[in-house]
């Protein structure tokens, strides 16, 4: 009480999460490149050598890519590795320019890094997964880039918090910077997944419902950390109408000075840009089509969903299972279970699920885990 007496602190306007709706703007940068294919931006992990940088921009450079990624400035999560050539790099993207004509982009991860990205006329910035989750950072970043008209494209943060995520993007849509685009890079897990970022494609398909102006792009490379499911994600990528790829790209994957395992090469991705199905919006049956194909691959995310909860939920049941056997109880005790099917009925009724199905559902969850506890028990 005391302090705000003494100190006269008003209390900030709260920032509506709606205050980048319907905003057809967002999308004017990449309009303008007037593409009839997912805007494809693609380049090494790292920029590593001049003649690295070089060789890789003129692989790509008759491809579908526009934008040349490397990263100069490289945040690992642990010390030791690889942590990019920093500046210098600038140089070289700037020279990959005046000789390919592609655009550029390199990840900045403070406000000094934007003075030299913008001294080194580099096209977009993006900002990295680690930099999302630092409201502090963000807004030294987008501070450093107000009044400028550069492109900014946000990584979601490395934990699964869609409100952080568009946090960031508010701050740079505050200091002016409009435009922008959102990269889904996947979440971190502390349990081991196919994935080395799960991608938890619900969060980005919310936040493509909230904001479907806001350029929505998919970076396969570290979701996947591994090269051979690359394709898989760009297909759901662009089943879900994602606006672009960003896919690392590297002459020599296997030496490349960081994230060896999940860079393809150029002609790889030149192949994996002709086996896409990629849909054009053209015609009432192609429409149909498209917007079918949509919701049938947000069906299979959250069936997948569903298979994952099933099978978390057999593991616990198996510990209960172990548990029981320990300490001699019988594995079906009616009480907890009219418990859970009374709780499940109500929940259900608030996502408008009948009882009926409710009830044949959790009827064979529950059989389920009996069978699981069962043979737990015998073992
Ligand atoms: C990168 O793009 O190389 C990178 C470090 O990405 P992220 O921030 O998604 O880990
Ligand atoms: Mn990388």
């Amino acid at each position: 009480m005391r302090f705000r007496e003494s100190v006269n602190i008003k209390s900030p306007k709260r920032h509506k999460l709606n205050v980048m709706e319907n905003k057809k703007e967002l999308r004017n940068w990449l309009d303008a490149f007037g593409l009839d294919h997912p805007l494809v931006i693609a380049g090494p992990c790292s920029a590593e050598t001049e003649a690295q940088v070089l060789k890789i921009a003129h692989q790509l450079k008759d491809t579908d890519a526009t934008v040349l990624r490397a990263g100069i400035w490289k945040p690992r999560t642990r010390p030791g590795n690889f942590e990019g050539v920093g500046a210098l790099g600038l140089k070289w993207l700037q020279k990959a320019k005046e000789e390919t004509g592609m655009l550029t982009t390199t990840e900045v991860a403070n406000a000094n890094h934007v003075d030299l990205a913008l001294e080194a006329d580099i096209d977009i910035l993006w900002i990295g997964a680690r930099t999302t989750v630092s409201p502090f950072i963000v807004q030294e970043i987008a501070e450093a880039l107000k009044g400028t008209d550069k492109t900014v494209l946000i990584k979601n943060p490395v934990n699964p918090d869609l409100a952080l995520w568009l946090g960031a993007v508010e701050r740079f849509y505050t200091q002016d910077i409009k435009n922008l685009g959102v990269i889904h890079r996947g979440f971190s897990t502390y349990e081991k997944t196919r994935y080395r970022n799960n991608p938890e494609w619900q969060i980005a398909i919310d936040l493509q419902n909230k904001f479907p102006d806001l350029p929505l792009i998919l970076d396969p490379s570290h979701i996947a950390g591994r090269r051979d499911i690359i394709h898989d994600l760009c297909q759901t990528g662009l089943d879900l109408n994602y606006d672009g790829i960003m896919v690392e790209t590297h002459y020599d994957p296997d030496n490349a000075w960081s994230d060896a395992a999940q860079q393809i090469t150029p002609a790889t991705l030149v192949q994996m840009m002709k086996d896409l199905k990629i849909r054009k919006e053209e015609g009432t049956e192609v429409e149909y089509n498209n917007k079918l194909n949509t919701l049938r691959t947000k069906i299979d995310v959250i069936d997948h969903q569903l298979i994952e909860s099933l099978g978390k939920r057999m593991k616990i049941s198996d510990g209960i299972g172990e548990l029981k056997a320990e300490n001699n109880v019988s594995i079906l005790q009616t009480k907890r279970w009219n418990e859970i099917l009374g709780k499940m009925i109500l929940e259900g009724e608030q996502n408008n699920l009948s009882e009926e199905f409710i009830l044949r559902v959790f009827k064979a969850v529950h059989q389920e885990s009996i069978n699981h506890q069962k043979k737990v028990a015998r073992s």
